[in-house]
């Protein structure tokens, strides 16, 4: 099974990302998408992020055997509970949720009867939008698929299929490990940048123009990460609440162990924990998922 008719539900970073990488990888697929917002709607026509735009999203998905939501966690549901009267027979519906495991029940509350087989593309930048969308944003990068128990295999494969196909390496997992594992590769690391700009920004000993004036010093990198998108971002915080939570917890113990060695002056402590993490920081690199240079690859100028 290969799906041919691919609806994409949400024409923002990772909806056209999606279509302009199918326009690479799948050449013989045809792409129908739909977004609630008619600015994006005119900028996804102006890029050709799809072969056509549908008026509805009911007419997007009407004979689709793949639909796409890329709409925020927290407007799964909502999208969902609109296509579901027009979904063809035998058609699978995916989406590209950074949480799983109340994705998963949102849609198994929406479209009943319907094979849901919930993806989580590891790939994303700081920028949102139909302007943000290109079509190498999958490439080596990671999108672990979360099927029910139920879920039929040739399915799951024929969605295997089309994530490699645009470039991604595929793995599966429950939905609640995901969202463990998640919490502590990404949404704790947006809390920490969210938080520390936060904080250097509320500050009255040091000037917001010192803060900005100095921030190579490592500031800068935190507030890449905490520019991204605040509806996409909130949604994740409060959908993936009780893991975030839980790696909040043991983080928070970390840093008071930092918070001891350095009033207690343990210099071998803390030697020894950024050995072990500068060890951590080649490891991605040598697993290809960034870049070696120390400006993380971008220009400097
Ligand atoms: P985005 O660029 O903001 O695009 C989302 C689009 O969906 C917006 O145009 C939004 O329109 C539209 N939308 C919202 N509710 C809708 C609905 N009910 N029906 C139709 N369209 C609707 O966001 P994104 O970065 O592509 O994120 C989309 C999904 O991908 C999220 O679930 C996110 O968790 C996941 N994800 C993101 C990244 C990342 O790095 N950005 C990485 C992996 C996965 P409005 O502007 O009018 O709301």
């Amino acid at each position: 099974m290969t799906f041919r008719r691919i609806a994409i539900i949400g024409l923002g970073l990772l909806g056209g990302s999606i279509g302009l990488a199918i326009r690479e990888g799948l050449p013989g697929a045809r792409t129908t998408g739909w977004d609630r917002d008619p600015e994006v709607r005119e900028a996804a026509s102006r890029r050709e992020l799809v072969h056509r735009l549908a008026e509805t999203a009911e007419e997007a998905v009407a004979d689709a055997d793949l639909v796409i939501l890329c709409v925020p966690v927290g407007a799964m549901e909502e999208a969902a509970r609109i296509i579901a009267p027009a979904l063809a027979p035998g058609v699978v519906v995916s989406d590209v949720g950074s949480s799983k495991r109340s994705v998963a029940e949102a849609l198994g509350r929406a479209l009943p009867g319907v094979t849901v087989i919930p993806a989580h593309p590891v790939a994303g930048t700081e920028r949102s939008g139909p302007e943000a969308g290109f079509a190498a944003l999958f490439r080596h990068r990671w999108c672990i698929l979360t099927p029910s128990d139920d879920a039929p295999a040739e399915k799951i494969h024929a969605l295997s299929m089309f994530w490699q196909a645009l470039g991604a390496k595929i793995e599966l997992m429950t939905p609640a490990h995901h969202d463990l594992v998640l919490a502590v590769t990404s949404h704790i690391p947006h809390l920490i940048a969210y938080t520390i700009v936060g904080t250097a920004s509320d500050m009255e000993q040091v000037t917001q123009g010192e803060v900005i004036k100095y921030s190579a010093g490592g500031f800068r990198d935190f507030t890449r990460i905490a520019a991204s998108d605040p509806t996409m971002w909130r949604d994740v915080f409060l959908n993936n609440r009780d893991a975030v939570l839980e790696m909040l917890g043991r983080f928070t113990e970390d840093l008071t162990a930092m918070q001891r060695a350095i009033r207690t002056g343990d210099g071998d402590a803390l030697y020894r924990h950024f050995e072990r993490t500068r060890a951590i920081r080649r490891q991605v690199i040598e697993e290809g998922q960034d870049d070696a240079r120390p400006d993380f690859g971008r220009s400097d100028h």
